[in-house]
């Protein structure tokens, strides 16, 4: 029975130019060599801070961007560069939902006709009675399938977002900061929901959010980026008891973000995080390392397995 996703040697570079008048062209560095899998039934989370590319992981995955190398394999078809056409076998083993329901409801349709609109991209006819129990399945009431986004809460619009994900019976959900926007309270009710579907429904969600703590509840696993790489990946008990490296520790001593609209978009340790154009030398962490020494700024550390299943990329750890 093949992992629903594999994804191996993820690499995403985008050419920019240097400036306005330099015709020479650089590359953003957004993912580097990101290789991680998802077993059955499994969540895992992937964190780091706004800008380190953990999106862009996502967004390749859910072939809304192009890799420039690597591979991702859906339930061992490999997938990295079907066009749309090609994709579309595929598609209904794959769902999202990204962070802002409001916006990524079409406001002019119905409740019901929006949990129904991927079945019937795939030529299917849902009964009245099939979207109502989607929507029960998700705590929403039946009746509900006959009202406008507009008439739902920040929540419940999010849960409407789940039900048109979870129509097409998908094996993989791509959750990118899913929660991010809703009260902490709400939050933690949406969790409860998508944990109680993955049990149900054997669903593999890749849980996507710059913020540990919304992640810690949910995730089996948690692999931690640091521009466009992943520099630890491990068990949840075991990264939070025993994180390996350097970041994940200042990760997990940040003081958790109340409110995620005002905060997304800064710094949550000391120091910038460095330009993706030209990513530091040696361990690209070095520049805002408490611990770096000098082989640090020179040679880069290999991403390998410390203990079993546990993973990290530091010099440290040698
Ligand atoms: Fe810090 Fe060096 Fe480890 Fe990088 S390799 S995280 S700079 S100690
Ligand atoms: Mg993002």
């Amino acid at each position: 029975d093949p992992r629903p996703l594999v994804v191996d040697r993820l690499t995403k570079h985008y050419p920019v130019r240097r400036g306005l008048f330099n015709s020479e062209v650089a590359k953003v560095h957004a993912v580097d060599g990101v290789s991680f899998e998802l077993g059955h039934a499994e969540t895992l989370g992937l964190v780091g801070e706004s800008g380190c590319g953990k999106s862009t992981v996502g967004r390749c995955i859910l072939r809304l961007v192009e890799p420039t190398d690597g591979t991702i394999a859906l339930g061992g078809t490999d997938i990295t560069h079907l066009d749309r056409h090609a994709m579309r076998p595929h598609r209904q083993r794959l769902q999202a939902i990204f962070q802002d329901p409001y916006s990524s409801l079409n406001q002019r349709m119905k409740a019901g006709d929006i949990v129904a609109e991927p079945l019937v991209n795939f030529g299917q006819r849902p009964t009245r009675d099939y979207i109502g129990d989607l929507l029960e399945k998700v705590g929403l009431r039946r009746e509900q399938m006959d009202h406008y986004p507009h008439e739902f809460s920040g929540g419940q619009r999010q849960r409407l977002v789940i039900a048109k994900a979870l129509a097409l019976e998908p094996s993989v959900i791509v959750c990118d900061e899913a929660v991010s926007a809703l009260d902490v309270s709400v939050q933690a009710q949406v969790i409860n929901l998508l944990t109680e579907l993955q049990e149900r429904h054997r669903i593999a969600y890749l849980f996507i959010a710059h913020d540990l703590a919304v992640v810690e509840h949910i995730s089996h696993r948690i692999a931690v980026m640091y521009l466009g790489q992943i520099v630890e990946l491990a068990e949840k008990r075991d990264l939070f008891e025993e994180p390996l490296h350097p970041y994940t520790r200042a990760l997990l001593e940040a003081v958790p973000i109340p409110d995620p609209e005002v905060e997304r978009d800064k710094t949550i340790i000391s120091g910038d995080v460095p330009s993706p154009v030209s990513p530091p030398s040696g361990c690209r962490f070095h520049t805002r390392c408490p611990h770096a020494f000098d082989r640090c700024r020179s040679e880069p550390p290999a991403y390998r397995e410390v203990k079993a299943g546990h993973f990290a990329a530091c010099h440290l750890n040698d």
